[in-house]
């Protein structure tokens, strides 16, 4: 009888809750306003011709690279960040070996390190701090993989560059991925440090910023010996032909990204101090969501607010992450929308948990 590998019988499958989504989608830090509309008006111009041809990754990947500073040979363009954590792990880990990952924190980590058959250590992040001397005292000689989302996901938090350079440092026998998906919201990155480094990788996304996540492409920086190694591992293909046509118009509307970046950090204080107001404690973000604690009340706000034709994501099994909820934020306009359907909820179910049961 044909059996998978026992690495991935052990695996559950990850099943985002995506169905139904018709509402104002504030549940998995997507752009909720819609991509440059160079981008849309690049779609509108394919031809069957376009579609005909395998497509070709290198001239784009030249392409990004300089916009990024970088040398050619230190990018590859991916299916996403979740191909290139893929690729990563594909690349590194082998059974037997150990991959460090931070809890709570994006879970296609240690999704895929546990699909090699490598051991997984969840290093928790007390405070949600980034726990820099428990990862440091957790590495080991078989430690070949550590993955940091940073700013984080679910938590918004951001670590200190010098502290993930320190790491980097003290672990050259492990490729260290440093995943800055939500870059364009915080402005800090180690990315120029790729190409002095000998472990050290950045992964970038067109997924939130950029409003391209129905496309899927990614970005994988890093020392160019080992991008070689990598690119062994990837389909010369797995960046599809209209993603490729499409990136150089999305990457020469920054004017469009700033704006919408700008959009999202008022949004985000505008969330913030309404969290304040209405006593409901939250984590400070750098990213395009809040990690908010409704406690007792996290299920039925999630209901109220699906009510109202907005979306927000349970967390509440996240390590550390009881009773939250996170919740993305978009332009200034659909926030005010968000502000007063949550203003509204928050004070029909405070009213009625004040009732005896
Ligand atoms: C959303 C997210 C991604 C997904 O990126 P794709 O490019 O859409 O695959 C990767 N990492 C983190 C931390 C994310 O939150």
């Amino acid at each position: 009888m044909l059996r998978a590998r026992a690495a991935v019988e052990m695996l559950q499958e990850y099943h985002p809750p995506l169905a139904g989504r018709v509402a104002l989608r504030f549940d998995f830090n997507e752009n909720v306003h819609g991509c440059s509309p160079r981008v849309l008006a690049r779609l509108a111009s394919l031809t069957a011709e376009d579609l005909t041809r395998y497509p070709e990754r290198a001239p784009v990947e030249a392409m990004v690279a300089s916009f990024l500073g970088l040398a050619g040979e230190q990018v590859l363009l991916t299916n996403g960040v979740d191909e290139a954590i893929h690729l990563l792990c594909e690349t590194y880990l082998e059974p037997g070996d150990e991959a460090l990952v931070v809890v709570p924190s994006f879970s296609m980590y240690a999704i895929c390190a546990a699909a090699t058959g490598a051991r997984v250590t969840t290093i928790p992040a007390a405070d949600f701090r980034f726990p820099l001397r428990l990862l440091l005292a957790n590495l080991t000689s078989r430690t070949k993989m550590i993955a940091i989302a940073n700013p984080n996901n679910p938590t918004g938090a951001l670590a200190d560059a010098k502290d993930l350079l320190e790491l980097a440092s003290c672990a050259p026998q492990a490729a260290l991925l440093v995943d800055e998906a939500y870059y364009e919201f915080c402005g800090q990155t180690v990315i120029q440090e790729t190409a002095r480094r000998t472990n050290l990788f950045v992964a970038r996304t067109f997924s939130k910023a950029y409003g391209l996540a129905g496309l899927r492409i990614g970005i994988l920086a890093g020392p160019p010996k080992q991008i070689r190694m990598v690119r062994r591992v990837s389909s010369p293909y797995n960046v599809n032909q209209v993603a490729l046509m499409c990136l150089p118009d999305a990457l020469s509307d920054q004017e469009y990204v700033t704006w919408y970046a700008e959009e999202v950090k008022r949004s985000r204080t505008l969330l913030e101090q309404e969290l304040r107001l209405l006593h409901v404690p939250y984590w400070a973000s750098h990213a395009n969501f809040v990690l908010a604690r409704l406690g007792d009340r996290k299920d039925l706000f999630v209901q109220r607010m699906r009510k109202r034709g907005i979306l927000v994501r349970d967390r509440s099994s996240d390590p550390g992450c009881e009773g939250c909820v996170r919740i993305t934020v978009g332009t200034t306009k659909q926030t005010a929308d968000l502000l007063s359907d949550m203003r509204s909820v928050l004070d029909e179910i405070g009213a009625e948990q004040e009732l005896p049961a």
